[in-house]
């Protein structure tokens, strides 16, 4: 019988790489999304194998109930649906309250309406893991054992904080359920880095991209003159963040584990260098920076025991900004 898998905020960047990965695998899939009109759109993009349910709001008590019960044929759950910004007016309302008691109403929602779902994968973060500060610091050693220091009060002094707190209290929300009341299910976690790399569907690279994507297309949109960002940090392509989300319910192994993905570090001058290799017509239009500048400040990240579980070799940097900035020419031309 062909297993059914729910993947929660089915328009995410990461969710329609999952969602693509799973279908060519034969999963069925049903995706929830904020209107129906972003559904029509999925199932025009995804075909037969997608079905879609209206979810309109994460942070209500019972919100996903009725989707799942429309749905008793699904057992594995992905929840993938978190604002993934560093902008908000209000950070308690628009980041920490939406990620922290959506996470925990889904968990809730599961165990009541749908207790035949027996794998749940959270989509948590590095962020889950290390501060900002951390990220960037070479004495930091980061791991599948280590939470974020970070708290709620953290969180609500400015957006990159209620980011950060929202997916470290999230995840932790999580994990807390699953202790006290002890539900069918088992809960797993997938732990990505900065997510880069093409978006499933050629059509949804167009235009602006999700906030990690866009890290890449900024780069590839500079001009001349412009000042070359000084970002920098862990990289990992959205295509083996798919897998992992897969690993994370297909294997024993990944029960209750949390699986810290990193392939390479990355930094603005290390894309544009990637971009002016790769794609000479453009070195006339980007600028030129300091290639040689390509020391990266960051946190020893020690992911061995999730490399085992995975065991599947990384897309490296440069093949996923390849991917993508062909990705983005042939969208927009
Ligand atoms: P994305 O493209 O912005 O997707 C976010 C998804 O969550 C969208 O489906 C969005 O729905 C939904 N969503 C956001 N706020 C919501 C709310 N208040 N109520 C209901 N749905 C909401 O981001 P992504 O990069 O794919 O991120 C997906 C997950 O991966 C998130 O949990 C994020 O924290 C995690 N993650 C991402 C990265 C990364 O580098 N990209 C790294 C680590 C972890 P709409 O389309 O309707 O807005």
């Amino acid at each position: 019988m062909t297993t059914s898998v729910f993947v929660s905020g089915a328009t995410g960047y990461i969710a329609q790489q999952v969602i693509a990965l799973l279908i060519s695998k034969n999963y069925n899939v049903v995706g929830s999304v904020r209107s129906a009109a972003k559904g029509d759109n999925l199932k025009k993009l995804h075909g037969s194998k997608f079905q879609y349910e209206v979810v309109p709001v994460l942070e209500k008590q019972g919100a996903f109930d009725e989707a799942l019960k429309n749905h008793p044929e699904v057992t594995v759950f992905l929840h993938t649906a978190s604002p993934a910004t560093f902008t908000a007016e209000d950070n308690e309302k628009e980041i920490l309250i939406p990620a922290i008691n959506g996470t925990k109403y889904v968990l809730e929602s599961i165990s009541k309406s749908a207790p035949q779902i027996k794998r749940v994968v959270y989509t948590s973060s590095l962020v889950a893991i290390a501060t900002p500060e951390q990220i960037n610091d070479p004495t930091f050693e980061a791991s599948e054992d280590v939470f974020s220091p970070i708290t709620y009060d953290d969180g609500k002094s400015n957006s990159l904080s209620a980011y950060f707190a929202s997916k470290t209290l999230a995840e932790r929300a999580a994990w807390e359920f699953v202790k006290t009341t002890k539900p069918e299910f088992v809960l797993s976690t997938v732990n990505p880095v900065y997510v880069f790399g093409p978006q499933a569907k050629d059509e949804e690279a167009k235009g602006g991209l999700n906030l990690t994507a866009e890290i890449v297309n900024s780069v590839y949109k500079l001009k001349k003159d412009d000042e070359v960002p000084q970002l920098s940090g862990p990289f990992v392509d959205v295509r083996d963040i798919a897998k992992a989300h897969l690993v994370a319910f297909e294997k024993d192994e990944a029960k209750e584990q949390r699986i810290l993905v990193y392939t390479e570090p990355f930094s603005s001058q290390v894309i544009l260098n990637i971009i002016r290799k790769n794609f000479p017509e453009l070195r006339n239009t980007l600028p030129v920076g300091n290639p040689e500048n390509v020391d990266i400040a960051l946190a020893k990240i020690d992911n061995e025991k999730s490399r085992k579980i995975l065991g599947f070799e990384q897309i490296p940097l440069e093949d996923s900004i390849v991917d993508a900035i062909k990705q983005v020419i042939r969208a927009n031309a």
